[in-house]
């Protein structure tokens, strides 16, 4: 029974080797393409794997004659490297009779692969089929060789912000980066608040957000009430209060009235023009009148003669300084 399948193997051998030879310079142009382009899958087919006593090999086979096996074969033909646990990796053979332990021998006509047996030496051991232009197929073997399925399910490492967890059966990164520690200090700028990441080596930073709220005084700014920084301008002096004399009054120095004296018929009018000194003097002056029955003086320094007479009108600051306007009606 061995001898048959000797023999339609080393014909199927003879004939796929026909077939390369003479496709060979295409198939050198598809590689060149393949190496800038996206991987392609392995096969996702569950191979069965067969120990061989007779000859200390092993036989990975997939289905043959399904709408699949043709897919496989193409992939097969691209097998580059087998290896097992971290063992240097198998050498590839072309011919049967050339198997050792650590060779295999891609038997694409036969939809399998004859591998050595070599560091098959754990519970579960680990072998990944390199094929040019596919990602590498990982297998979980049995110690036994009969169990075999297709590596899916990453496990173990740990994953950081910057780095994902690394499969501990395949040295492959998988699932999501773990979350960052955005747990210290604000950082600030004149406009903006943000966090740096607090993990070593990693530089990620939250988005910036403009500072906000607190309030500026005229003497200091406004304090962000995120991040504690201060922000933005002081507070322009308010105008108003300056204007308000129980606030800040300039007081005069001074008070000149246009007239020192002034001669006026019966019931005739005349204004009293007052100026402070100096300039900015900003003190409210009052007028009045030492008789008035001879003239009378409004809060605006319309002086008005009533009759015949003399007398005097002082104009007073909050502050006491005055001056005296001699009036006298005719
Ligand atoms: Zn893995
Ligand atoms: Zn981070
Ligand atoms: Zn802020």
């Amino acid at each position: 029974m061995r001898k048959i399948s000797s023999v339609i193997m080393a014909c199927a051998m003879c004939l796929s080797m026909a077939v390369v030879g003479t496709v060979a310079p295409q198939v050198a142009v598809q590689a060149e393409e393949t190496a800038t382009a996206e991987l392609k899958e392995a096969p996702t087919e569950t191979p069965t794997l067969e120990k061989d006593f007779g000859y200390e090999w092993y036989l990975i086979q997939y289905s043959a004659y399904t709408a699949n096996s043709e897919n496989t074969k193409s992939w097969m033909e691209k097998i580059t490297s087998i290896k097992v646990n971290d063992a240097e990796p198998y050498t590839k053979v072309d011919n049967k009779f050339l198997m050792k332990e650590d060779t295999f021998r891609a038997n694409v006509s036969m939809v399998n692969i004859i591998i050595g047996n070599k560091e098959f030496t754990k519970n579960t051991n680990k072998v990944v089929i390199s094929a040019e232009g596919y990602k590498d197929l990982v297998l979980e073997v049995g110690k036994d060789y009969k169990k075999v399925a297709i590596h899916t399910n990453h496990t173990g490492g740990t994953a950081t912000c910057t780095k994902k967890a690394v499969c501990e059966f395949c040295g492959e990164e998988y699932g999501e980066y773990a979350s960052h520690n955005y747990g210290g200090k604000y950082e600030s700028d004149g406009t903006h608040h943000w966090k740096k990441c607090q993990n070593e080596g990693c530089d990620a930073a939250t988005e910036k957000e403009a500072h906000k709220g607190g309030e500026a005084t005229t003497t200091k700014r406004a304090v962000c009430e995120v991040c504690g920084a201060e922000y933005g301008d002081l507070k322009k002096e308010d105008p108003k209060p300056a204007e308000k004399p129980d606030k800040k009054t300039v007081k005069a120095k001074k008070v000149v009235v246009n007239k020192k004296r002034i001669v006026l018929k019966k019931d005739k009018k005349v204004k009293l023009k007052v100026k402070l000194k100096p300039a900015n003097a900003t003190e409210k002056v009052t007028f009045k009148s030492s008789n008035k029955k001879v003239a009378k003086v409004t809060k605006n320094g319309v002086v008005k003669a009533v009759k015949k007479g003399k007398c005097k009108i002082t104009v007073k600051t909050a502050s006491g300084k005055k001056a005296v306007v001699k009036v006298t009606v005719k």
